[in-house]
């Protein structure tokens, strides 16, 4: 169904899609347009056009409609004090980062915020009715506008207006009745400024008409009544009809100001703060005309540079007063655009990285950066960030909370920045031509190295206007989820003991059997779910080796055969995994409150695996755990075990857990039941978690952090153990410690040992080679080392092999009796290590004949190794330590020899 036909249709039949109360009672007339043809409804007799394609676009830059004026801060007040006047709640903002949709990263609009996810569908849950919302929403599709085009944000204000049409809300007369009295008894704009045209919404097989409010060819506002399902031949009213009344906070305050960029009202004091800095005049005339043309050239022309080029040209501007004013203006404006959202992100959990939504908010970071590089501007962010969240506080009060994290996490991230640029340089200085779109997603992809950067080096000189959007594609839809299906049409729903008395012997009925899988009518068989394993056991004696859980029924996968369909039959759950598992379990709940207590509030759990003797959490941070922090979590952790604080369960409405504890209770992901299952460890940890806990901590005795893993960019995995296990663990670490530290003990008495015979040596030496020279003909051993003495003028051979000598014995003894006796062969063998080593020195007159080499080349072979040297002196060795013996009665054959 197209947007346009439906368009077409409706505007057929005014009086019943779009024709209001107000439209009658005020006088409003309805008119096509001359240009573009769309109808819209106006007070003004003497106007022709839509408000796109009139003369007074824009006119309120320089010109306000209004008498008062009123910022960004200021604005919200005046929208929040006439919506409670008339009856709706003002209800904070949600997180920016959407915990409660798995298809979406960021808050996007404000109706995401009662959006909640039911199987496929969408159903919608308001916390009150009517109500209103200061809605911050990040958007990175068009980032190549923001700072250029006066009102482009990454992220802005929405005024969220929503009413469901009952007893306490209202429908289209009243909607548009408040709108248009916001506008003039609040706001003061003149009636005849206010434009309502005619449009249309559709998404999610639903659609409506819908209502835009224009003034001075600005769009304030869009009121979105959704109101049918089917198609367009045949479509009928939704049972749960919705106002969406969406308008931009930004330009309330613009409109009412006259600044030449929406930007000049909405940052408060930092803008001028930094304007002043590099000497431009905010109130310099020359940027309401600029301003007035870009917004002017924005509905002329597609392309982002010709909109810009254009309107230089038409507002006159030197190349001296693009350079010195307007590039840096733009510059600024993104700045402190980027480091907005960044304060809205990271404050509510996002980290910087280049997975998933943090992949934007580095972009953003980088883009910072590169912008104050390329503009040699010289900006504490720090200071920035502080000024920002001191005019924020006004409407967001919780910002104040996270304000050291944010400054902490954009402080490490720009770090990791400047670490980079060496090898971003290097890349970039190899490019051979000017890179195309995909050029620029692929080096941002793999190298981090975004387009301003490549702007700052002057490799590019815009950046194509299909690259953030090509970038916010790729990484929108990668949050999706597979769901395997099994057909059990018609079965019941399992009752699950489990969450009662959770008994671990019990008799059931079976419902249905197949294959090797078996449903029960009851089951304390835990089903794998949330990081939680299942639990194992037996059903008739058949061994339950899996449990997985299919929208309500619960299917037992067996083996060795399954029972018949309508048997009664005998359930054992195996509770030693059980408690082992459950114990894991609730340790992940400790220890990642324990994180983010030590860590800081971007932790969250990213995922958990609970097994019976060791489990699992990754948590998002933004570096490898130190042995320090690694330690205070521990203990933390611990601390909480030994409190013997009592573990609470209880159901609430998800609207009402979600107003009462807010959305850290989604550390295990989204909850796509109505009723959640909150489970508070006292008020350290409050979750909504489905899994099996401890009744009490102390029965967890113990939480051992194993291993811990920086597995992913922005993800940090603890491994640990629990109970039993984790006492185990310590145990074995203990005894490891013991032994390790015996051998070490044992090592450097050995060395010292060594040192003392060493020392023997020298002082025993000289009588030893006397010994061994003077020595008679025939075998004689001294020490350990034997002597063969031939006649006058033929080769003697010395070899030993005691393990009390080393090679610095089997050295030194070869010189000295080389020296003595020129006729001595010595062979010396030696264990070193795994390796069994040779030493060998021939002396001048033996060595003619019996080269020192040649024999410890036939020894090292002897000994499973090579060997070698000259006539003099050589050495070898090989791994057979039982050849030893062997190797030293061929080398003395070789010698004794004729
Ligand atoms: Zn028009
Ligand atoms: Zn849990």
């Amino acid at each position: 169904m197209d947007k346009k036909e439906i368009l077409s249709k409706f505007s057929t039949d005014p009086e019943r899609y779009y024709n209001v109360k107000l439209f009658e009672n005020q006088g409003f007339e309805r008119k096509s347009c001359m240009i573009c043809k769309r109808f819209y409804w106006t007070i003004d007799e003497n106007r022709i056009n839509c408000p796109d394609h009139s003369d007074d676009t824009y006119s309120f830059i320089g010109n306000p409609p209004t008498k008062k004026r009123f910022d960004y801060t200021q604005a919200w007040k005046e929208v929040e004090s006439f919506f409670t006047k008339n009856e709706h709640a003002s209800v904070s903002r949600y997180p920016v980062v959407c915990r409660w949709r798995d298809d979406l990263y960021f808050t996007i609009a404000s109706i995401v915020d009662f959006q909640r996810v039911m199987g496929s569908k969408i159903v919608f849950e308001f916390p009150a009715n009517p109500l209103i919302v200061p809605q911050t929403c990040l958007r990175f599709k068009d980032l190549e506008n923001v700072g250029v085009t006066g009102r482009h944000f990454s992220s802005f204000c929405m005024i969220g207006q929503h009413s469901i049409p009952n007893s306490h809300g209202y429908w289209k007369d009243q909607c548009i009745d408040l709108d248009y009295r916001l506008l003039t008894e609040q706001f003061g704009i003149d009636k005849k400024e206010i434009i309502f045209v005619e449009d249309v919404w559709e998404g999610g097989g639903s659609f409506g008409s819908s209502l835009e409010f224009f003034v001075k060819g600005l769009e304030l506002g869009n009121a979105v009544f959704t109101e049918f399902q089917g198609n367009l031949s045949n479509y009928k009213t939704l049972d749960q009809q919705i106002i969406d009344m969406g308008a931009g906070l930004e330009r309330f305050a613009w409109v009412t100001m006259g600044t030449p960029t929406a930007y000049d009202c909405c940052f408060g004091p930092i803008t001028n703060n930094l304007l002043q800095q590099v000497g431009i005049n905010q109130n310099d005339e020359l940027l309401a005309t600029y301003f007035t043309k870009i917004a002017k050239h924005m509905e002329q022309f597609d392309n982002l540079s010709d909109v810009r080029k254009n309107a230089i040209k038409s507002a006159g501007l030197t190349d001296e007063q693009i350079n010195k004013i307007i590039i840096p203006l733009e510059g600024i404006y993104l700045i402190i655009d980027h480091i907005r959202t960044l304060i809205f992100a990271i404050s509510d959990g996002a980290l910087p990285s280049n997975v998933g939504g943090g992949y934007n908010l580095r972009m953003m970071l980088r883009r910072i950066i590169s912008t104050m590089d390329r503009l040699s501007l010289k900006f504490d962010i720090d200071e920035i960030i502080d000024t920002q969240i001191d005019y924020l506080k006004n409407t967001y009060p919780e910002l104040e909370k996270t304000q050291e994290d944010i400054k902490t996490i954009i402080g490490i991230e720009s770090g990791r920045y400047e670490n980079s640029k060496l090898r971003m340089e290097k890349i970039v200085s190899k490019l051979s031509h000017k890179p195309t779109v995909d050029d620029l997603i692929r080096l941002y992809e793999s190298d981090g190295i975004t387009p301003d950067y490549l702007k700052e080096m002057n490799v590019v000189s815009d950046i194509p206007s299909t690259f953030y959007s090509k970038l916010s594609e790729l990484h929108q839809s990668k949050k999706q989820k597979k769901q395997d299906q099994v057909s059990l049409e018609g079965l019941p729903e399992t009752q699950l003991l489990y969450y009662g008395d959770d008994p671990k012997e019990f008799d059931a009925k079976v419902v249905k059997s197949f294959d090797k899988y078996v449903v029960l009518d009851r089951t304390s068989f835990y089903a794998r779910g949330g990081g939680q394993e299942p639990d194992h056991g037996t059903i008739e004696k058949l061994e339950v080796v899996d449990v997985k859980k299919h929208g309500n029924i619960i299917v037992h996968e067996l083996k060795n055969g399954i029972p018949k369909e309508g048997s009664i039959v005998s359930c054992v759950v195996n509770s030693k995994r059980r408690d082992g598992i459950t114990k894991n379990h609730t340790s992940t709940h400790i220890l990642n409150s324990s994180s983010r207590n030590v860590l800081g509030s971007w932790v969250w759990q990213h995922s958990a695996f609970k097994e019976e003797d060791h489990a699992r959490l990754d948590i998002t941070h933004h570096s490898a755990l130190t042995d320090d922090e690694i330690i205070k979590i521990e203990d933390l952790a611990n601390s909480v075990v030994k409190k013997n604080i009592s573990i609470t369960i209880e159901n609430f409405d998800r609207g009402t857990a979600e107003q009462k504890y807010g959305f850290k209770i989604y550390q295990g992901g989204i909850v796509p039941v109505k009723s959640v299952r909150i489970v508070s460890i006292g008020d350290f940890d409050i979750e909504a978690c489905g899994g099996t806990h401890v009744k009490k901590t102390d029965e967890i005795e113990l939480i051992k952090i194993t291993r811990t893993k920086r597995i992913q960019d922005g993800v940090v995995r603890i491994e640990f153990v629990s109970g039993e296990a984790a006492i185990d663990y310590v145990k074995q670490h203990d005894d490891d410690l013991i032994k390790k530290s015996a051998e070490l003990k044992e090592k450097i008495e050995l060395k010292e040992k060594r040192r003392g015979q060493k020392q023997e040596l020298r002082e025993k030496f000289p009588i030893l080679v006397d010994s061994i020279t003077q020595s008679k003909i025939g075998t004689n051993i001294v020490d350990e080392i034997i002597i063969d003495m031939t006649d006058p003028g033929k080769p003697n051979f010395c070899s030993t092999m005691s393990d009390q000598y080393d090679e610095f014995f089997h050295i030194s003894l070869g010189e000295k009796l080389i020296e003595k006796d020129p006729w001595m062969v010595y062979c010396g063998i030696f264990e070193d290590g795994d390796k069994v080593r040779a030493i060998i020195y021939s002396g001048a007159q033996a060595g003619k004949g019996k080269k020192a080499g040649d024999i410890a080349k036939t020894v090292s072979e002897i000994l499973g190794g090579t060997g070698g040297g000259n006539q003099r002196f050589a050495q070898g060795g090989g791994k057979d330590k039982s050849k030893k013996n062997d190797a030293i009665e061929k080398a003395k054959t070789m010698v004794l020899e004729v």
